[in-house]
Protein backbone atom coordinates (compact mmCIF):
# COMPACT_ATOMS: atom_id res chain seq x y z
CA UNK A 1 0.00 0.00 0.00
CA UNK A 2 1.39 3.58 -0.90
CA UNK A 3 0.47 5.80 2.43
CA UNK A 4 0.28 9.72 1.02
CA UNK A 5 1.01 11.34 4.54
CA UNK A 6 1.93 15.17 5.20
CA UNK A 7 4.82 15.85 7.63
CA UNK A 8 4.94 18.95 9.39
CA UNK A 9 8.26 18.92 11.59
CA UNK A 10 7.54 22.28 12.91
CA UNK A 11 9.60 24.05 15.78
CA UNK A 12 11.81 23.81 18.92
CA UNK A 13 12.23 19.52 19.55
CA UNK A 14 9.28 19.07 16.57
CA UNK A 15 12.14 18.05 13.97
CA UNK A 16 13.64 15.57 16.15
CA UNK A 17 10.72 13.62 17.45
CA UNK A 18 9.59 13.41 13.76
CA UNK A 19 12.47 12.20 12.18
CA UNK A 20 12.29 9.40 14.89
CA UNK A 21 8.73 9.03 14.25
CA UNK A 22 9.56 8.38 10.47
CA UNK A 23 12.34 6.43 10.99
CA UNK A 24 9.93 3.84 12.71
CA UNK A 25 7.25 4.27 9.85
CA UNK A 26 9.82 3.45 7.38
CA UNK A 27 10.51 0.09 9.09
CA UNK A 28 7.33 -0.71 9.13
CA UNK A 29 6.83 0.23 5.52
CA UNK A 30 10.18 -2.39 4.84
CA UNK A 31 8.84 -5.20 7.33
CA UNK A 32 4.91 -4.90 6.36
CA UNK A 33 5.79 -4.01 2.69
CA UNK A 34 3.93 -0.30 2.30
CA UNK A 35 5.91 2.74 0.78
CA UNK A 36 5.17 6.50 1.67
CA UNK A 37 4.94 9.43 -0.34
CA UNK A 38 5.94 12.29 2.20
CA UNK A 39 4.69 15.90 1.71
CA UNK A 40 6.78 18.10 3.86
CA UNK A 41 4.46 21.17 5.22
CA UNK A 42 5.52 24.01 7.19
CA UNK A 43 3.47 25.13 9.91
CA UNK A 44 4.22 27.45 12.83
CA UNK A 45 7.24 29.30 13.24
CA UNK A 46 8.76 27.61 10.66
CA UNK A 47 6.21 28.93 8.07
CA UNK A 48 6.96 32.42 9.52
CA UNK A 49 10.41 32.44 8.64
CA UNK A 50 10.01 31.76 5.36
CA UNK A 51 6.00 32.80 4.35
CA UNK A 52 6.25 35.72 7.39
CA UNK A 53 2.39 33.78 8.02
CA UNK A 54 2.07 30.59 10.21
CA UNK A 55 0.18 28.89 7.60
CA UNK A 56 -0.97 29.37 4.28
CA UNK A 57 -3.36 28.50 1.74
CA UNK A 58 -0.91 26.37 -0.12
CA UNK A 59 -0.25 24.14 2.85
CA UNK A 60 -4.14 23.46 3.58
CA UNK A 61 -4.22 22.45 0.15
CA UNK A 62 -1.44 20.07 0.51
CA UNK A 63 -2.19 18.76 3.77
CA UNK A 64 -5.68 18.23 2.26
CA UNK A 65 -4.30 16.46 -0.93
CA UNK A 66 -2.72 13.88 1.94
CA UNK A 67 -4.52 10.73 3.92
CA UNK A 68 -3.11 12.11 6.51
CA UNK A 69 -0.89 14.36 8.16
CA UNK A 70 1.90 13.65 11.16
CA UNK A 71 2.94 16.61 13.13
CA UNK A 72 5.59 17.78 15.93
CA UNK A 73 5.04 20.56 17.34
CA UNK A 74 5.04 24.16 16.98
CA UNK A 75 5.66 27.37 18.65
CA UNK A 76 8.97 28.48 20.70
CA UNK A 77 9.65 30.20 24.08
CA UNK A 78 7.76 33.70 24.22
CA UNK A 79 10.01 35.60 26.28
CA UNK A 80 13.00 35.30 23.63
CA UNK A 81 11.37 34.44 19.87
CA UNK A 82 10.59 36.80 17.45
CA UNK A 83 7.29 34.95 16.12
CA UNK A 84 5.82 36.18 19.34
CA UNK A 85 6.53 40.08 18.24
CA UNK A 86 3.90 39.71 15.49
CA UNK A 87 0.42 40.23 15.95
CA UNK A 88 -1.28 37.14 17.69
CA UNK A 89 -2.96 36.42 14.27
CA UNK A 90 0.31 35.82 12.68
CA UNK A 91 1.88 33.77 15.72
CA UNK A 92 3.16 30.32 15.55
CA UNK A 93 -0.15 29.06 17.32
CA UNK A 94 -2.32 30.98 15.14
CA UNK A 95 -1.39 28.38 12.64
CA UNK A 96 -2.54 25.23 14.31
CA UNK A 97 -5.88 26.98 15.11
CA UNK A 98 -6.51 27.52 11.46
CA UNK A 99 -5.28 24.00 10.10
CA UNK A 100 -7.49 22.39 12.70
CA UNK A 101 -10.53 24.43 11.77
CA UNK A 102 -9.83 24.24 7.99
CA UNK A 103 -9.27 20.76 8.13
CA UNK A 104 -12.92 20.19 10.20
CA UNK A 105 -11.12 18.27 12.70
CA UNK A 106 -14.27 17.78 15.28
CA UNK A 107 -12.91 14.71 16.76
CA UNK A 108 -9.70 14.74 19.39
CA UNK A 109 -8.38 11.57 20.82
CA UNK A 110 -6.19 11.35 23.13
CA UNK A 111 -5.06 8.03 24.51
CA UNK A 112 -3.87 7.82 28.35
CA UNK A 113 -2.12 4.81 28.72
CA UNK A 114 -0.02 3.62 31.63
CA UNK A 115 2.68 1.07 31.09
CA UNK A 116 3.37 -1.32 34.18
CA UNK A 117 6.81 -0.26 33.50
CA UNK A 118 6.39 3.37 34.54
CA UNK A 119 3.83 2.89 36.73
CA UNK A 120 6.56 4.60 39.04
CA UNK A 121 5.12 8.20 37.29
CA UNK A 122 2.11 7.54 38.51
CA UNK A 123 0.68 9.73 41.41
CA UNK A 124 -1.86 7.35 42.25
CA UNK A 125 -1.82 4.41 44.74
CA UNK A 126 0.02 0.76 43.23
CA UNK A 127 -3.37 -1.20 43.73
CA UNK A 128 -5.29 0.76 41.80
CA UNK A 129 -3.26 1.02 38.70
CA UNK A 130 -1.43 -2.51 39.13
CA UNK A 131 -0.99 -4.04 35.58
CA UNK A 132 -1.07 -0.45 34.22
CA UNK A 133 -4.23 0.83 32.33
CA UNK A 134 -5.67 2.23 28.29
CA UNK A 135 -8.19 4.74 27.91
CA UNK A 136 -8.72 6.60 24.93
CA UNK A 137 -11.02 10.04 25.58
CA UNK A 138 -12.87 11.03 22.29
CA UNK A 139 -13.71 14.87 22.90
CA UNK A 140 -15.94 16.74 20.32
CA UNK A 141 -13.69 19.93 19.37
CA UNK A 142 -15.90 22.28 17.43
CA UNK A 143 -18.31 22.49 19.55
CA UNK A 144 -20.00 23.12 22.32
CA UNK A 145 -19.54 26.47 24.70
CA UNK A 146 -16.13 26.95 23.37
CA UNK A 147 -17.54 27.94 20.01
CA UNK A 148 -21.00 29.21 21.47
CA UNK A 149 -22.20 33.10 21.62
CA UNK A 150 -20.93 35.30 24.22
CA UNK A 151 -20.73 38.68 25.84
CA UNK A 152 -20.56 40.34 28.81
CA UNK A 153 -22.79 43.04 29.21
CA UNK A 154 -24.58 45.29 32.29
CA UNK A 155 -28.09 43.87 33.30
CA UNK A 156 -29.92 46.16 36.03
CA UNK A 157 -26.41 47.65 36.48
CA UNK A 158 -24.92 44.98 37.28
CA UNK A 159 -22.09 43.12 34.98
CA UNK A 160 -23.47 40.04 33.80
CA UNK A 161 -20.96 37.41 30.91
CA UNK A 162 -22.86 35.03 29.34
CA UNK A 163 -21.44 32.05 27.08
CA UNK A 164 -23.67 29.88 25.64
CA UNK A 165 -23.55 26.21 24.89
CA UNK A 166 -24.80 24.48 22.27
CA UNK A 167 -24.88 21.16 20.19
CA UNK A 168 -27.32 19.75 17.15
CA UNK A 169 -27.95 16.53 16.86
CA UNK A 170 -25.79 16.04 13.63
CA UNK A 171 -22.73 17.06 15.39
CA UNK A 172 -23.62 14.60 18.66
CA UNK A 173 -24.17 11.35 16.07
CA UNK A 174 -20.67 12.49 13.74
CA UNK A 175 -18.55 11.87 17.07
CA UNK A 176 -20.82 9.27 18.68
CA UNK A 177 -20.09 7.27 15.17
CA UNK A 178 -16.51 7.96 15.26
CA UNK A 179 -16.30 6.60 19.07
CA UNK A 180 -17.89 3.48 18.40
CA UNK A 181 -16.21 3.13 15.55
CA UNK A 182 -12.90 3.20 17.25
CA UNK A 183 -14.33 1.21 20.51
CA UNK A 184 -14.65 -1.60 17.84
CA UNK A 185 -11.02 -1.79 17.03
CA UNK A 186 -10.80 -1.81 21.08
CA UNK A 187 -12.18 -3.46 24.38
CA UNK A 188 -15.89 -2.77 22.66
CA UNK A 189 -16.83 -0.50 25.50
CA UNK A 190 -17.86 3.56 25.58
CA UNK A 191 -18.72 5.45 28.50
CA UNK A 192 -20.54 8.50 27.28
CA UNK A 193 -19.91 11.94 29.98
CA UNK A 194 -22.57 14.62 30.08
CA UNK A 195 -24.28 15.99 32.84
CA UNK A 196 -27.85 14.62 31.14
CA UNK A 197 -29.40 15.52 35.14
CA UNK A 198 -29.04 19.39 34.43
CA UNK A 199 -28.25 20.50 31.12
CA UNK A 200 -30.67 20.36 27.91
CA UNK A 201 -27.67 19.73 25.34
CA UNK A 202 -26.29 16.57 27.28
CA UNK A 203 -30.04 15.05 27.75
CA UNK A 204 -29.53 15.49 23.79
CA UNK A 205 -26.08 14.47 23.69
CA UNK A 206 -27.04 11.42 25.66
CA UNK A 207 -30.50 10.69 23.40
CA UNK A 208 -28.46 10.78 20.63
CA UNK A 209 -25.68 8.30 21.64
CA UNK A 210 -28.23 6.12 22.20
CA UNK A 211 -29.45 5.87 18.58
CA UNK A 212 -26.32 5.44 17.40
CA UNK A 213 -25.34 2.66 19.83
CA UNK A 214 -28.18 0.68 18.26
CA UNK A 215 -26.09 0.38 15.06
CA UNK A 216 -23.30 -1.01 17.37
CA UNK A 217 -24.88 -4.00 19.49
CA UNK A 218 -21.19 -5.72 19.83
CA UNK A 219 -20.13 -2.38 22.07
CA UNK A 220 -21.36 -1.80 25.76
CA UNK A 221 -22.87 1.65 26.27
CA UNK A 222 -22.83 3.10 29.53
CA UNK A 223 -23.57 7.09 30.51
CA UNK A 224 -21.68 8.67 33.29
CA UNK A 225 -22.11 12.12 34.48
CA UNK A 226 -19.05 14.27 34.50
CA UNK A 227 -18.35 14.96 37.82
CA UNK A 228 -18.34 10.89 38.86
CA UNK A 229 -16.22 10.38 35.83
CA UNK A 230 -13.84 12.95 37.17
CA UNK A 231 -13.47 10.88 40.78
CA UNK A 232 -13.77 7.35 38.71
CA UNK A 233 -10.52 8.69 36.37
CA UNK A 234 -8.64 7.98 39.94
CA UNK A 235 -10.42 6.12 42.08
CA UNK A 236 -10.97 3.06 38.95
CA UNK A 237 -8.98 4.22 36.08
CA UNK A 238 -9.12 0.48 34.55
CA UNK A 239 -12.67 0.92 34.51
CA UNK A 240 -12.51 2.88 31.10
CA UNK A 241 -12.11 1.42 27.12
CA UNK A 242 -13.36 4.77 25.20
CA UNK A 243 -14.46 7.85 27.31
CA UNK A 244 -17.04 9.90 24.71
CA UNK A 245 -17.81 13.87 25.55
CA UNK A 246 -18.39 17.08 24.53
CA UNK A 247 -15.79 19.63 24.11
CA UNK A 248 -15.22 21.42 27.50
CA UNK A 249 -15.82 18.12 29.61
CA UNK A 250 -13.03 16.71 27.51
CA UNK A 251 -10.34 19.43 27.76
CA UNK A 252 -10.31 19.19 31.32
CA UNK A 253 -10.72 15.20 31.75
CA UNK A 254 -8.15 14.22 29.09
CA UNK A 255 -5.48 16.73 31.00
CA UNK A 256 -6.46 14.96 34.29
CA UNK A 257 -6.33 11.67 32.39
CA UNK A 258 -2.94 12.46 31.16
CA UNK A 259 -1.97 13.80 34.77
CA UNK A 260 -2.07 9.97 35.80
CA UNK A 261 -0.17 8.36 32.83
CA UNK A 262 3.37 9.84 34.20
CA UNK A 263 5.33 12.38 31.52
CA UNK A 264 4.14 14.05 28.60
CA UNK A 265 7.25 12.87 26.33
CA UNK A 266 4.74 9.37 26.12
CA UNK A 267 1.29 10.79 24.93
CA UNK A 268 -0.14 10.87 21.71
CA UNK A 269 -3.24 12.49 20.26
CA UNK A 270 -4.99 12.77 17.28
CA UNK A 271 -7.84 14.98 15.51
CA UNK A 272 -10.24 13.25 13.34
CA UNK A 273 -12.82 14.50 10.54
CA UNK A 274 -15.90 12.59 9.18
CA UNK A 275 -13.47 11.07 6.52
CA UNK A 276 -10.87 8.71 7.12
CA UNK A 277 -8.23 12.03 7.62
CA UNK A 278 -6.40 13.06 10.97
CA UNK A 279 -3.51 15.07 11.84
CA UNK A 280 -1.57 13.12 14.59
CA UNK A 281 0.78 14.82 16.61
CA UNK A 282 2.19 14.93 19.99
CA UNK A 283 0.24 16.03 22.96
CA UNK A 284 3.34 17.86 24.40
CA UNK A 285 4.56 20.93 22.93
CA UNK A 286 8.12 22.46 21.11
CA UNK A 287 9.67 22.07 24.17
CA UNK A 288 12.67 24.94 23.65
CA UNK A 289 14.07 24.71 26.77
CA UNK A 290 15.55 20.94 25.68
CA UNK A 291 15.81 21.83 21.52
CA UNK A 292 18.29 20.65 19.92
CA UNK A 293 20.25 18.61 22.52
CA UNK A 294 18.63 15.37 21.21
CA UNK A 295 17.50 14.28 24.49
CA UNK A 296 13.69 14.66 23.47
CA UNK A 297 11.34 12.01 24.40
CA UNK A 298 9.68 10.46 20.84
CA UNK A 299 7.66 8.32 21.64
CA UNK A 300 4.57 10.20 21.74
CA UNK A 301 5.06 11.32 18.41
CA UNK A 302 5.90 7.53 17.34
CA UNK A 303 2.99 6.34 19.02
CA UNK A 304 0.84 8.85 17.26
CA UNK A 305 2.45 7.45 13.85
CA UNK A 306 1.15 4.21 15.26
CA UNK A 307 -2.40 5.66 15.70
CA UNK A 308 -2.30 7.44 12.08
CA UNK A 309 -1.77 3.81 10.75
CA UNK A 310 -4.45 2.09 12.55
CA UNK A 311 -7.44 5.28 12.05
CA UNK A 312 -5.99 6.80 8.91
CA UNK A 313 -5.26 3.69 6.81
CA UNK A 314 -6.56 0.75 9.03
CA UNK A 315 -3.25 -0.97 9.17
CA UNK A 316 -4.10 -2.42 12.90
CA UNK A 317 -1.32 -5.06 12.56
CA UNK A 318 1.29 -2.28 11.93
CA UNK A 319 -0.16 -0.37 14.49
CA UNK A 320 0.13 -2.70 17.19
CA UNK A 321 3.61 -3.64 15.90
CA UNK A 322 4.72 0.22 16.74
CA UNK A 323 2.64 -0.05 20.15
CA UNK A 324 3.95 -3.68 21.10
CA UNK A 325 7.80 -2.13 20.45
CA UNK A 326 7.84 0.51 22.16
CA UNK A 327 6.17 -1.54 25.00
CA UNK A 328 9.62 -3.83 24.41
CA UNK A 329 11.74 -1.37 24.75
CA UNK A 330 10.51 0.43 28.02
CA UNK A 331 10.56 -3.29 29.67
CA UNK A 332 14.35 -3.55 28.05
CA UNK A 333 15.14 -1.00 30.85
CA UNK A 334 15.86 2.00 28.12
CA UNK A 335 14.51 5.77 29.44
CA UNK A 336 14.81 8.77 27.56
CA UNK A 337 15.62 11.15 30.29
CA UNK A 338 12.09 12.44 31.47
CA UNK A 339 11.40 9.32 32.01
CA UNK A 340 14.60 7.90 33.69
CA UNK A 341 15.00 6.10 36.94
CA UNK A 342 17.38 4.08 39.28
CA UNK A 343 18.37 1.28 37.39
CA UNK A 344 17.63 1.63 33.85
CA UNK A 345 19.36 2.60 30.83
CA UNK A 346 19.19 5.86 29.75
CA UNK A 347 19.42 6.90 26.12
CA UNK A 348 18.87 9.92 23.37
CA UNK A 349 16.04 10.63 21.07
CA UNK A 350 17.90 9.00 17.98
CA UNK A 351 18.75 5.62 20.64
CA UNK A 352 15.44 5.47 21.93
CA UNK A 353 14.37 5.80 17.67
CA UNK A 354 16.63 3.03 16.92
CA UNK A 355 15.52 0.57 19.66
CA UNK A 356 11.84 0.78 18.96
CA UNK A 357 12.76 -0.19 15.32
CA UNK A 358 15.25 -3.12 16.36
CA UNK A 359 12.03 -4.34 18.11
CA UNK A 360 9.83 -4.22 14.49
CA UNK A 361 8.82 -7.60 13.94
P1 LIG B 1 5.95 21.98 26.38
O1 LIG B 1 5.01 20.81 26.34
O2 LIG B 1 6.66 22.30 25.13
O3 LIG B 1 7.02 21.76 27.53
C1 LIG B 1 6.67 21.56 28.91
C2 LIG B 1 7.77 20.74 29.58
O4 LIG B 1 7.71 19.39 29.10
C3 LIG B 1 9.18 21.25 29.24
O5 LIG B 1 10.00 21.12 30.37
C4 LIG B 1 9.65 20.31 28.15
O6 LIG B 1 11.05 20.14 28.11
C5 LIG B 1 8.93 19.01 28.52
N1 LIG B 1 8.64 18.20 27.33
C6 LIG B 1 7.66 18.40 26.40
N2 LIG B 1 7.71 17.48 25.45
C7 LIG B 1 8.73 16.67 25.76
C8 LIG B 1 9.32 15.52 25.14
N3 LIG B 1 8.82 15.01 24.00
N4 LIG B 1 10.38 14.94 25.73
C9 LIG B 1 10.86 15.43 26.88
N5 LIG B 1 10.38 16.50 27.52
C10 LIG B 1 9.32 17.11 26.96
O7 LIG B 1 5.06 23.23 26.86
P2 LIG B 1 5.43 24.78 26.95
O8 LIG B 1 6.83 24.96 27.41
O9 LIG B 1 4.32 25.38 27.71
O10 LIG B 1 5.31 25.29 25.45
C11 LIG B 1 6.42 25.47 24.58
C12 LIG B 1 5.91 25.89 23.21
O11 LIG B 1 5.10 24.83 22.65
C13 LIG B 1 5.01 27.13 23.23
O12 LIG B 1 5.33 27.92 22.13
C14 LIG B 1 3.60 26.56 23.10
O13 LIG B 1 2.71 27.47 22.51
C15 LIG B 1 3.87 25.39 22.19
N6 LIG B 1 2.84 24.33 22.23
C16 LIG B 1 2.56 23.73 21.04
C17 LIG B 1 1.65 22.68 21.01
C18 LIG B 1 1.39 22.02 19.70
O14 LIG B 1 2.14 22.19 18.78
N7 LIG B 1 0.31 21.26 19.57
C19 LIG B 1 1.05 22.22 22.19
C20 LIG B 1 1.40 22.84 23.41
C21 LIG B 1 2.31 23.89 23.41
Amino acid sequence: MELKVGIIKGDGIGPEIVTEAMKVLNKVGEVYGHSYLYKELLLGGASIDVHGVPLTDETIAEAKSCDAVLMGSIGGDAKVSPWYKLEPSKRPEAGLLKIRKSLNLFANLRPAVLYDELKGACPLKEELTEGGFDMMIMRELTGGLYFGNRYTSEVDGVMTACDELTYNENEIRRIAIRAFDIAMKRNKKVISVDKANVLDSSRLWRKVVEEVAKDYPEVTLEHMLVDNCAMQLVKNPKQFDVILTENMFGDILSDEASMITGSIGMLASASLNDTKFGLYEPSGGSAPDIAGKGIANPIATILSAAMMLRFSFDLDKEADAIEAAVAQVLKDGYRTIDIMSEGKVQVNTAEIGNLICERIA
